[in-house]
């Protein structure tokens, strides 16, 4: 017998309606890419997403259809979320920070029909628009006379120009809600990048999900900063869980360093923010450098790869700020694990408390997770054991766009994603990431978590970024080094890290055998460190006593 309740499909366009209808005047705040701030509203956000819809719907474009942005984090690139998924096509996030062969590859994987950029992309577009022949309408997102006259690109329209005589009257269609509504490819660091088809469905439970107090506690009284990209797994959701509680909204389009974060996180009282680890080390440095304070944050999400502990210690005992670990994947949308204690957590002393607070955290009510072994059996919750981390769900991917899926059924026949990370979780639910499956050193037949030994580096005061990898040994397969970028001005010997290795709850066998000085550590697309790429950097080296 099925309930009797109203069947309404869940829409983005139902998140964009109630933000508009119930918090109209709550701020969206944007740098824009010319530099000034941009001021306006949900309201405001709403009729120009609808223009946008109009402007698509003019062109006859059909249901299903990709519209790419490459675009910062701004207003504009906000009402094409929602113009664009609301009114039935897929907008696709393009990440301006691969290079341009493979950004030409997913444009025609995708077979994007419209593609609007930000102005800084221009010189991007120029190189690759001849190689994408299913694009029929390139968009500068910028006004009408902003527009350079000379751009060599057939047809560019200003996107004020574009949607700019469109009516801001639109009725939202209603469809089924397993519709396609985004699309994002992974960075591709290994073969050719993979699409990840988002639905309607997926990304409003997601929003949900992502809102709750455990998760990113979001409410309409916060002013949140996504300083995560929104070309990257949609900024962790945060335009659409901003739109379900009402929450101000601050975006730092393309400026990223940390004085630029700083003064607007200041200026626009940001009280929560989100981002992986380099920008806040970034932020971090500048506060820290001027003998800075926030005055309104009071807690941050931080994800994308493992927050170093120090960093978390740094948020809490020098500026009040609760730092909260969170862990996905652009296969889950992405939000899968966010690190909140539990109420039998808060009298613990302030270590305990800390041992947990770097753990990735408990799954979001819907995400579930297994670890396995090799021999594919469940592993014990104990924070201990260790296995392949697995997770299923309504926000988690089942096939990649045009290509296979790569789900695993266990023995009830229920199907599981395979993370491709090593992980433990423990009694509570908490689960903490060891590795990446193919970052893990096995030394002897042993484990060793790089994530450990780059933490331990990164606490030293002298260290700016530190990463270990295996390098092949005739005796162990494999042992750890740690390569290592410094601060800028400070000086550390190899002996001196190695040393401070010593009684960190390492056994000695965990302790790198070497330390490689380098000037930066290569970071990917999305501001991850690039193992692969130092691996070929340092194919020439040899262990010590090798
Ligand atoms: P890719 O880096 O392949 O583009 P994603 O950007 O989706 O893919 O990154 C997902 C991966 O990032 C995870 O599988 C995990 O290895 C890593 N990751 C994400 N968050 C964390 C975290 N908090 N701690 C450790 N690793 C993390």
């Amino acid at each position: 017998m099925l309930g009797l309740m109203q069947n309404q499909p869940l829409l983005t366009s139902m998140l964009l309606d109630f933000a508009a209808r119930y918090h109209g005047d709550a701020p969206i705040v944007s740098r824009r890419v010319e530099g000034d701030i941009h001021r306006y509203t949900y309201r405001d956000l709403a009729a120009r997403a609808k223009q946008l819809a109009n402007t698509l719907d003019g062109m006859g474009l059909a249901a299903g259809e990709r519209v790419a942005s490459l675009a910062w984090n701004g207003y504009r690139h906000m009402e094409m979320y929602y113009g664009v998924s609301g009114s039935g096509r897929v907008i696709h996030t393009l990440n301006p920070r691969l290079s341009p062969e493979q950004m030409a590859w997913i444009i025609n994987h995708a077979e994007d029909k419209v593609l609007c950029f930000d102005m800084t992309f221009l010189p991007l577009v120029q190189a690759i628009h001849a190689q994408c022949p299913t694009v029929k309408q390139w968009v500068a997102l910028c006004d009408a006379d902003k527009l350079p006259s000379d751009s060599g690109i057939a047809g560019l329209i200003s996107y004020e120009g574009w949607i700019g005589g469109q009516s801001s009257d639109y009725t939202w269609p209603q469809f089924d809600e397993n519709t396609a509504s985004g699309l994002c490819y992974t960075s591709g660091t290994t073969g050719n990048p993979k699409g990840a088809l988002y639905s309607h469905r997926s990304t409003v439970l997601h929003a949900y999900g992502a809102a709750l107090p455990d998760a990113l506690n979001l409410s309409a009284r916060d002013s949140v900063m996504p300083v995560v990209p929104m070309f990257h797994v949609n900024a962790w959701g945060l335009p659409y869980a901003a739109a379900i509680v009402g929450c101000k909204v601050v975006f730092p389009g393309p400026a990223m360093d940390g004085k630029s974060i700083y003064e607007l996180m200041e200026s626009e009282q940001v009280t929560t923010a989100a981002g992986v680890p380099t920008i806040w080390q970034m932020l971090l440095a500048h506060v820290q450098g001027h003998g800075l304070k926030f005055s309104s944050m009071n807690r941050t999400v931080i994800g994308g790869s493992a927050c170093p502990p120090a960093m978390i210690d740094t948020f809490r005992e020098e500026f009040g700020i609760d730092v909260l670990h969170a862990w996905g994947m652009t296969e889950t949308s992405p939000l899968g694990t966010v690190c909140t204690l539990k109420n039998k957590h808060l009298k613990l002393p302030a270590e305990q408390q800390m041992a947990i607070r770097v753990k990735q955290g408990r799954a979001i009510c819907g995400v579930d997770m297994r670890i396995v072994g090799d021999d594919g059996q469940d592993q014990p919750w104990d924070g201990k054991a260790y296995g392949d981390l697995l997770v299923r769900g309504p926000w988690i991917m089942d096939t990649y766009f045009k290509g296979a899926s790569p789900l695993v059924k266990d023995a009830q026949g229920r199907s599981w994603f395979p993370t491709g990370d090593v992980a433990t979780i423990d009694a509570d639910g908490f689960m903490h990431i060891t590795d990446r499956s193919k970052d893990v050193i096995k030394s002897g037949g042993e484990w060793i978590s790089s994530i450990d030994i780059e933490n331990i580096a990164m606490a030293h005061p002298a260290v700016a970024m530190a990463a270990c990898i295996g390098m092949p040994h005739p005796k162990w397969d494999e042992r750890p080094i740690v390569v290592v970028a410094l601060k800028p001005g400070a000086q550390l010997t190899r002996e001196e890290l190695l040393k401070f290795y010593e009684g960190k709850g390492q056994a000695k066998w965990q302790i790198p055998d070497d330390v490689v000085f380098v000037d930066a550590i290569p970071l990917g697309a999305t501001g991850k460190m690039l193992k692969t790429r130092l691996r070929e950097q340092l194919v020439d080296y040899k262990l010590p006593g090798l």
